[in-house]
């Protein structure tokens, strides 16, 4: 049988960080007491109207405009007929054939599209501990109901848990660079459901599909997937079929347990919102858009990559962290004589290794000003300090913060460049080290590994590796 190729879509809900919600002037809240911000429209009320919120429809705009998106020029709000404690009105507003946004990308991935809608009240369903009159029950908290969604829907162009682990992480940093949600899995700002099917490989139909719901980490979406997929291979390669339902992932032991399959799913009846009217964003208010929008993650990596010449693991690493991102640059500029590459290793490395060393905190937040580690940086590229004294000076920096230079001078870290003082160090270490002596002159290169840490120990780190390896073999004469 041809090898069984995954297939995946994703579909994504972003609830926007507005300080109201979709259609009414109730605050937003996470963790507030339950039912405290409700009104007689997120509670429909009979005779009630909604009124669209003018911040939901920007912050839907910047997404649309950071994934690519054509936006339509006029879209429509539609009812979505259901009916569920968590939807007082029985249905909820979304958009159907005509959505906000259409036929976007975003890191080689096309967007099929992305809509507004809003958010459903939060029920709790109580297990036998929370047993109401003896007969077990649920509560609904309304505060999260009618909370603008931003709806993203990809094309089904994944083709491995881990790509799509990755392109989610991309959506995230993406969407959080736009000031218009808090992008939080654990809370449930930002969810994913995942489309999963497997089809012979090169072959262009689409098999049938579920769909994976409840994965609130990026760890447990891939997880989540991998496990649907293993499952599904199994399956056809016993000759099986898939078939289309919604299965709830289970992190505890990694299963999967079928919802509902699509056969009883809902007719939701959509039809056109009476009580709205189209949705015309104007030229301008596109322009406005589109021209506030900050460089985005994979634009910064391109740049990275094409002009600073960076690594694509360095590109991409620097890229996902804006905050990270930002301070590699602000120490280039105090550095514009250091190749940048040099400086993204310091930042990522040496840096990143000095902070955790030091119980975390972002390099921005450290008392290591961009300036000062240019500083530290452009001396060890000058050899005034070895790599090894320009990491110890990091320690200290990390720690007191303060000046590169005159840490060197206080510590006594100056680089050896007296040619003759280095020269009977390694004499004597060469002295010192017989056995390793003669395995190097017989040919194995990583002995020469316990003379350079003798000289290392005896000059405290203060000497240049490369002139050490350099003397070494000078006088065993190799
Ligand atoms: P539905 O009508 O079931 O909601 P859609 O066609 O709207 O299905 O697609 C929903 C999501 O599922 C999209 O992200 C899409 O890319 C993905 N998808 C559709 N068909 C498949 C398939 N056969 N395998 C994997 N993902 C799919
Ligand atoms: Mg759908
Ligand atoms: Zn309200």
């Amino acid at each position: 049988m041809a090898e069984l190729e995954a297939v995946i879509g994703l579909e994504i809900h972003v609830q926007l960080s507005t300080r109201t919600k979709m259609f009414c002037g109730c605050a937003l809240s996470f963790g507030d007491e339950p039912n405290v911000h409700t009104c007689p429209v997120c509670l429909a009320h009979p005779g009630v109207l909604p009124v669209p919120n003018e911040e939901a429809i920007r912050y839907a705009l910047r997404i649309a405009a950071a994934l690519e998106c054509d936006v339509a020029p006029r879209s429509i709000f539609h009812r979505k007929n259901y009916f569920y404690p968590d939807n007082p009105k029985a249905y909820q507003i979304s958009q159907y054939d005509l959505p906000l946004a259409v036929e976007g990308t975003l890191g080689g991935i096309r967007i099929h599209r992305a809509h507004l809608e809003e958010d459903a009240a939060k029920t709790i369903h109580l297990g036998e501990s929370g047993r109401i009159h003896g007969s077990g029950g649920s509560l609904v908290d309304f505060n999260r109901g009618g909370t603008p969604l931003v709806e993203i829907v990809t094309e089904p162009d994944l083709r491995s848990a881990a790509e799509a682990g990755s392109w989610a992480r991309l959506l995230r940093t993406t969407v959080s660079q736009l000031d218009v949600s808090n992008v939080n899995m654990e809370e449930g700002s930002l969810r994913i459901d995942a489309n999963v099917s497997v089809r012979p490989a090169g072959s262009e139909a689409l098999g049938t599909k579920t769909e994976l719901k409840n994965m609130n980490s990026f760890r447990f979406l891939e997880r989540g997937i991998e496990a649907e997929l293993a499952r599904q291979r199994e399956l056809v390669e016993a000759g099986g079929t898939v078939v289309q339902e919604t299965l709830h992932f289970h992190p505890e032991d990694g299963s999967l347990t079928a919802l509902r399959s699509k056969e009883e799913a809902h007719d939701y009846r959509y039809f056109p919102e009476p009580d709205l009217v189209p949705l015309a964003p104007t030229e301008a208010m596109l322009q406005e858009t589109r021209e506030s929008l900050p460089e985005l993650p994979e634009a910064r990596m391109r740049r990275y990559e094409s002009e600073l010449k960076l690594s694509a693991e360095n590109a991409a690493q620097l890229a996902a962290d804006p905050a990270e991102a930002a301070y590699f640059e602000a120490v280039r500029d105090k550095a514009p004589t250091v190749e940048a590459q040099t400086i993204a290793n310091w930042v990522t490395g040496e840096m990143a290794a000095a902070l955790r060393q030091a119980d975390g905190g972002a390099a921005a937040d450290s008392k290591v000003t961009p300036k000062s580690l240019a500083a530290l940086v452009a001396m060890v590229g000058e050899k005034k300090i070895s790599h090894g004294s320009g990491k110890q000076v990091l320690a200290t920096l990390v720690e007191e913060g303060g000046d590169p230079a005159a840490i060197v001078e206080r510590d006594g870290l100056a680089q050896i460049s007296d040619g003759g003082e280095l020269e009977s160090i390694v004499a004597a270490a060469v002295e010192a080290n017989p056995e390793a002596a003669e395995q190097i002159r017989s040919g194995n290169q990583k002995a020469i590994g316990a003379i350079v840490g003798a000289v290392m120990k005896q000059t405290k780190g203060r000497a240049d590796g490369g002139e050490v390896n350099r003397l070494i073999k000078e006088k065993l004469g190799i």
